[in-house]
């Protein structure tokens, strides 16, 4: 992997881009963070992340201290970095830039007043989608035992750098086997969300999303989907799901800024539908990447 990353107001190579071990995002997972795409070349949906990086960063007491327009150069300063030493000025490869805001250092105290100034990266790396085949034939997911965070503790809604929840149920699938991803259930037990990427289940031709009440990340590409689909004539719903929502539905898929929308054609031995990737996530994936390409650059 070849990155480049801005920390704290310096860009450098993958190899020289450090942080000190006293910062409290090493220290405690005191953090929070946003992943965002270039699709040909353009930013996408920059506006949603920030204010999102703004809402998870206001939820556990920490201030962005810039504007978005000063954040947006910044992101902008390093992608033209990476693209100048990638040999690839042209824009060909699209990338990923992963915003992190922590505490900063400070002292070794949980009291954000004595640690004022936080530490911000930014690391660029090339987008590496998932391989054609899981668009064309999809992928199998495990339904872990780990529960998604109760919203009462790290409530799920912060996009946190402390991952280790979220660790733990991939590591569950892993043991498995071969998955693609973890399905976790919230405390009530219904379904919430995959590890790393929001969850939706098709039946008699309406797309059902766990809703955000279920204490699950409000994924950008969640409610892009939504938005799609409405221009698609796909009728969506917010919904309580359970196990039998998703072993009974018609079709499945995920959802997140790297992947887009990811068929789901089984969950550990069980298959869904017809074990194909189904005619409305087809419609959905389609519709997805001609908009995407469209308001890219647009904020
Ligand atoms: N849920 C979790 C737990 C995630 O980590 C992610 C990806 N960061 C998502 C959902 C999808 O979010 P988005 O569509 O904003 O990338």
């Amino acid at each position: 992997m070849s990155a480049v990353a801005y920390v704290n107001g310096r860009i450098c190579s993958q190899q020289d881009a450090a942080i000190s071990v006293f910062d409290h995002g090493f220290l405690y997972g005191e953090g929070v963070y946003e992943v965002i795409r270039t699709y040909g070349g353009e930013l996408f949906l920059v506006g949603r992340h920030f204010r999102r990086l703004r809402a998870s960063a206001s939820m556990i007491t920490l201030d962005v201290g810039m504007s978005d327009s000063a954040l947006e150069n910044i992101v902008r300063e390093t992608i033209a970095a990476y693209r100048a030493g990638s040999g690839d000025p042209a824009r060909a490869q699209d990338v990923l830039a992963r915003i992190l805001l922590t505490r900063g250092i400070g002292e070794m105290s949980y009291d954000p007043t004595k640690s004022p100034h936080p530490s911000l990266v930014v690391i660029v790396k090339p987008l590496v989608p998932p391989p054609a085949a899981a668009y064309e034939r999809g992928v199998a997911v495990s339904l872990v035992s780990v529960i998604r965070n109760h919203p009462a503790s790290v409530d799920p809604r912060i996009k946190s750098n402390n991952l280790l929840n979220n660790v733990l149920a991939m590591q569950e699938a892993l043991r498995r086997g071969p998955y693609f991803e973890a399905i976790l259930r919230n405390y009530r037990g219904e379904l919430a969300e995959c590890s790393q990427s929001n969850l939706f289940l098709v039946k008699d031709g309406t797309a059902r999303t766990p809703a955000l009440d279920a204490g699950l990340l409000a994924g950008i590409t969640r409610e892009f989907v939504e938005e799609v689909a409405v221009e698609a004539g796909v009728p969506t719903e917010d919904a309580v799901l359970r196990d039998d929502d998703l072993l009974g539905a018609d079709e499945a898929f995920l959802t997140s800024t790297s992947k887009e929308i990811v068929p789901i054609v089984r969950v550990d031995d069980r298959v869904i539908g017809d074990g194909r990737p189904g005619p409305v996530t087809r419609v959905l994936l389609d519709a997805y990447r001609r908009k995407a390409r469209t308001v890219a650059g647009r904020g």
